[in-house]
């Protein structure tokens, strides 16, 4: 597959060395997101402009109705409704996920 990685001031703040990760469900495996990271170490959080994946999770950065973490779904496993991410603003201002440390699994995805 084939994914446009963003570009924008936030990736270039971190290196540049943005990367497709497909996170999925520690509990029962499924894949809740597929995201961009931008930068090494540990993933702490999801940006909402950084998720490609699956539409529903995407389409919340072009939501108008989203404005503060309130008005975020808490991110769960589609399968397994395991919770895996809070809704939360980063002190940079953009709306992310907080991921639940050992609620997930992420592998890096090869971009063909
Ligand atoms: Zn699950």
């Amino acid at each position: 597959m084939r994914v446009r990685l963003v570009r924008d001031r936030y990736s270039r703040i971190r290196g540049g060395k943005s990367k497709l990760v497909r996170i999925s469900c520690r509990k029962c495996k499924a894949v809740v997101m597929l995201y961009q990271k931008d930068g090494p170490g540990w993933l702490k959080r999801c940006y909402l402009n950084r998720i490609f994946g699956p539409e529903r999770l995407a389409r919340l950065q072009n939501d108008k109705t989203v404005v503060e973490p309130e008005d975020m779904p808490v991110l769960r496993c589609g399968s397994c409704r395991a919770v895996i991410g809070i809704p939360s603003r980063h002190k940079d201002n953009r709306l992310a996920f907080r991921i639940i440390r050992g609620s997930f699994i992420r592998r890096g995805v090869e971009q063909a």
